[in-house]
């Protein structure tokens, strides 16, 4: 979700799969699957992968091609936009042309500037949060590889201004790569523009919990690839050409989903992103209403979802006793929904979103019965849905 978006109020305010991070598991015992579980331990593993990936914000290519690998068995068709937005394609040729989209970009950072004694100041590349920069790790993907980092934060002992404590802005914090000179800094292959990600990667909590850096939206990715599979694997055939569609540079203002918006010209665009939990105790559930993980994906009204699709999306999931929750949105949705929904002649969009808890952290949280249960809503509504559904408002 860009944030810039999302809340006005707020802060406005190569490739390495790093395996060192994936969850051992060792406090989470299987619990006995209720039901039919749509995640198999394949895609569990393509999830883990997906996760512990770099995806910055217009360097999206190391993820983009993970996830057409995985998509690659499940489609007819796929193609890739300039700027890196990834398209699979099922049943293409068709008239009618809907779409089931997320964003494939995290949030990150650019290396701005290096003080002659070899320390690293960041600009934002998306809404990334300084407040929780003292103290993570970082890989810098330079031009001769990935150099690790860490953001640096002096001891609580000598800190200077003790008393009225320092808080972290993007002035002051800064990547420490452990060496003390500018000159060293670029013999590492460090030049201004890098980006720079977290090292956090996926985890596993109790009761179901996942936590990982970019859940937002890379789960989004995942769960699109998940239906597109679905389809493949019970032999589903469709009225119409379905464009699975991970789109590049929503973090900093949905333009990859008003690119690819204009080159396919979808009938109907089904976008999926995260939306908050808003449980936790400094969140005011009067401004930002009451939506809770494992309670179902959260459906939005607002100006850009389309009243009808999602009236359509409603029945669905109460037909298949798919759990949902509800939000409402003022003027933008903050997702790529608004792309879709004005990018061309107005185009019939609606947001099926994934409650997480601590957006634009490295610990976002997320549970698998939503993930289960958006995939799921996603899939039906495909079914349903055919170029005949009546979407007209009068
Ligand atoms: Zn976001």
């Amino acid at each position: 979700m860009d944030c810039i978006y999302e809340n006005f109020l707020s802060f406005l305010s190569t490739f390495e799969s790093n395996t060192s991070y994936m969850a051992k598991a060792k406090n989470t015992k299987k619990k006995a699957d209720k039901g039919s579980s749509v995640i198999t331990t394949e895609s569990m593993a393509f999830l883990k992968d997906y996760i512990n990936n770099a995806s910055p914000v217009g360097f999206e290519t190391w993820g983009q091609k993970l996830w057409l690998k995985y998509l690659a068995p499940y489609i007819d068709e796929q193609f890739v936009d300039p700027y890196g937005t990834a398209v699979g394609i099922i049943n293409p040729g068709q008239p009618f042309k809907v779409v089931i989209e997320a964003h494939a970009d995290e949030i990150s950072w650019f290396v701005n500037y290096i003080t002659d004694n070899g320390l690293i100041f960041l600009k934002r590349n998306g809404g990334v949060d300084h407040q929780i920069a003292p103290g993570l790790r970082v890989n810098v993907h330079g031009k001769k590889g990935i150099v690790k980092g860490v953001f640096g934060w002096p001891a609580i002992h000598t800190r200077i201004g003790k008393e009225n404590e320092t808080q972290p802005k993007v002035e002051n914090v800064s990547v420490d790569c452990g060496v003390r000179s500018k000159k060293e800094v670029e013999e590492l292959g460090i030049h201004i523009g890098a980006v720079v990600t977290y090292q956090d990667g996926f985890d596993e909590l109790a009761n179901d919990f996942y936590v990982g850096r970019a859940f937002d939206n890379r789960i989004g990715g995942f769960m699109i690839a998940e239906v597109a599979r679905l389809l493949k694997e019970n032999k589903k055939k469709l009225p119409y050409s379905l464009y699975v569609v991970n789109a590049v540079q929503e973090e900093i203002g949905l333009r990859g989903a008003e690119m690819i918006a204009r080159r396919i010209k979808p009938d109907v665009a089904i976008v999926t992103d995260v939306t908050h939990d808003t449980g936790h105790f400094m969140i005011n559930k009067r401004i930002e209403g009451d939506v809770a993980c494992s309670k179902g994906p959260s459906l939005a009204y607002g100006p850009a979802i389309h009243n009808k699709l999602l009236a359509f999306v409603e029945k669905v999931a109460e037909d298949n006793k798919i759990p949902v929750q509800w939000r409402a949105l003022s003027r933008s949705t903050g997702t790529d929904t608004d792309s879709f929904a004005y990018a061309n002649d107005g185009c019939p969009s609606v947001l099926i979103s994934m409650p997480l808890r601590y957006m634009h952290t490295t610990v976002e949280m997320i549970h698998k019965d939503d993930i289960e249960s958006t995939i799921k809503l996603m899939y039906e509504t495909l079914l349903e849905l055919t170029p005949k559904t009546n979407l007209s408002y009068l």
